[in-house]
Order: C-alpha cells, then sequence, then structure tokens
C-alpha cells in the first residue's frame, strides 16, 4: 500500500497509465476509520479496480470551529486498517496541498435548494465546503468510480448535483449505513460521546424506524410532532426530523405512494448525530 501526501504524487501514481490502463475506485474520508468506512472501502475492492482511500479532515466543511478542533485522529491505525483490506493507495494530504490559496474559497458552487435546507440550515456553509473539497479531490484522483455512504444522504444528493456541475461521471455508488448492534450508526463522533449519551444515542435511529412504519398509517405533521418529543424525552436536543422526498429533500405533508426519506439531526450531550432511513 502507497500512502502519498502530495498532490504531484497522486496525479502520478493515480494515473490509468501507470495502473495497466485503470481508473481507480475512490472512498474519500475524514480518517477515523471504523467499520462502516471499511465496508464502502470493501465494495470499492469489489469493482476490481485499484482502489485509493483519501484521508482528510477538510476545515472547509465544518461551520463549528469546536467540531473541527475535537475531530478524532487516527491516522496510524487508518493506515494500518487499510492495508489490511488490500487498498493500494492512501492519500493523505496536508492542507496547503489541498488548498494552497489558503482558506478564501474560490468559487461557490450553485448546488440549488439542497444546499440550504436540512443539514445545510443548521450546518451554514457546509455543503460548499464539502463541494470544494470534493472538486478538489475529483480532479486530483480523476475516478471511475465514486463510493459514498447513505448516512450522509444529504451529502450523497449534493454529490451527485456537483458531479452534474462539474461535468464528469464518475459510477456513484451509495452503500447502506453500517450501524452498531443496537441501532446507533457507525460515525467517528461517536468515539467523542460520553457513557450517558453513548447509552441515549441509539434511540435516533429506533425513532426513525418507529415513525417509518407509521408512514402509511399517520398523518405526516403527527409523525413528526411526536417523533421529535420520543427524542426530545431521550435527552436530545433536536434540529429537525423530516419525512422528504427522496431526490430533492422537499419536506412531505402525506404518504405519497413512492419511497421517501426520513432524516434527522440533533445532539446528545454536546455531540450531534444524523442519520436517516428510507420508507414506502
Ligand atoms: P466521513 O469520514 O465521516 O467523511 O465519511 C466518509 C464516508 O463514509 C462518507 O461517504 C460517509 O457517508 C461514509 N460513512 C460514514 N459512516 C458510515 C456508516 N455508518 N456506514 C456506511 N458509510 C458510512
Amino acid at each position: 500500500m502507497l500512502i502519498i501526501s502530495t498532490v504531484s504524487g497522486a496525479r502520478k501514481a493515480f494515473d490509468p497509465a501507470a495502473n495497466g490502463g485503470q481508473s481507480c475506485a475512490f472512498v474519500p474520508t475524514m480518517g477515523a476509520l471504523h467499520r462502516g468506512h471499511i465496508s464502502l472501502v470493501r465494495k470499492a475492492l469489489e469493482t476490481g479496480l485499484p482502489v485509493v482511500c483519501s484521508i482528510f479532515i477538510n476545515p472547509a466543511q465544518f461551520n463549528d470551529p469546536e467540531d473541527f478542533r475535537r475531530y478524532p485522529v487516527s491516522p496510524d491505525q487508518d493506515f494500518a486498517l487499510l492495508e489490511r483490506e488490500g487498498v493500494a493507495f492512501v492519500f493523505h494530504p496536508g492542507m496547503t496541498e489541498i488548498y494552497p490559496d489558503g482558506a478564501e474559497p474560490p468559487r461557490i458552487y450553485p448546488l440549488g435548494p439542497l444546499e440550504n435546507i436540512l443539514e445545510g440550515k443548521y450546518r451554514p456553509g457546509h455543503f460548499q465546503g464539502v463541494a470544494r473539497v470534493m472538486d478538489r479531490l475529483l480532479d486530483i484522483v480523476r475516478p471511475a468510480c465514486l463510493l459514498m455512504g447513505q448516512k450522509d444522504y444529504q451529502q450523497c444528493l449534493v454529490i451527485r448535483k456537483l458531479l452534474s456541475l462539474l461535468k464528469i461521471s464518475p459510477e456513484f455508488i451509495q452503500c447502506p449505513t453500517l450501524r452498531e448492534p443496537d441501532g446507533l450508526a457507525l460515525s467517528s463522533r461517536n468515539l467523542l460521546l460520553d457513557p450517558e449519551s453513548r447509552a441515549r444515542a441509539p434511540r435516533l435511529y429506533e425513532t426513525l424506524c418507529w415513525a417509518r412504519s407509521r408512514v402509511r398509517s399517520m398523518p405526516f405533521d403527527q409523525i413528526r410532532r411526536r417523533a421529535l418529543h420520543r427524542l426530545e424525552k431521550a435527552g436530545f436536543r433536536m434540529d429537525y426530523l423530516e419525512l422528504a422526498d427522496l431526490e430533492n429533500l422537499q419536506p412531505l405533508a402525506r404518504y405519497p405512494g413512492d419511497p421517501l426519506v426520513l432524516l434527522a439531526a440533533g445532539k446528545i450531550g454536546s455531540i450531534r448525530l444524523i442519520d436517516n432511513v428510507i420508507a414506502g
């Protein structure tokens, strides 16, 4: 496994000419890898293409400096995990490699209405930051295939939009959310949960499942209200719980007859968790 930290090294290593004519399968991450990340890596390996996993904690997507400061970092453990899986390349660049011109964004991406709803509403600037780093990474890696997790459902839609804006079309593979046995979605931030918050955290998924089981039988405003109430009683300070259109995430007033997505975000203790489930 080759660990690459410069853009020039990456361009050389990921050049299809250096890999028997093959472009790679790309798994972008912010490190502190867990089984969820590894499930994406395994899916990438199944393509038979050389796999690139990037590890870069992107300051541009953190609207809360405290969240950035305490984000877990474990490069050596991450490298060992990826090596064991059989990943060909780790791209682990420093800040100036990704942002040689500093913090000022060079452009605004017209991401449309997706940008400012749900996560975008509670994390202003987040998706511009995600788009910025992904534009840069995609230009360096030039993958044939891009793998991302349903765990960050809105992010998947934003990246699909970005691909269309950039007029590039790597195959986009959305991978299912891996969970702890008690239902909590795996997340690097789970490491930061104190024991009491960790014990309460599975209520987020449990409540989404409760809500999902009622989409055909209960008015949506009632589902929303009761689900939020359950979560607040469990100790969450909720940002939102929404029943939304699968493609554009616009809130739905009633069951549309087609699949929909239920998304939620809130803080337990000082840690903000998000999760989602598909219904219908
Ligand atoms: P992150 O390091 O949090 O930026 O995540 C990197 C990628 O892993 C993203 O595409 C996430 O959606 C995905 N991911 C994070 N948690 C999970 C999980 N529990 N199951 C599957 N994929 C995940």
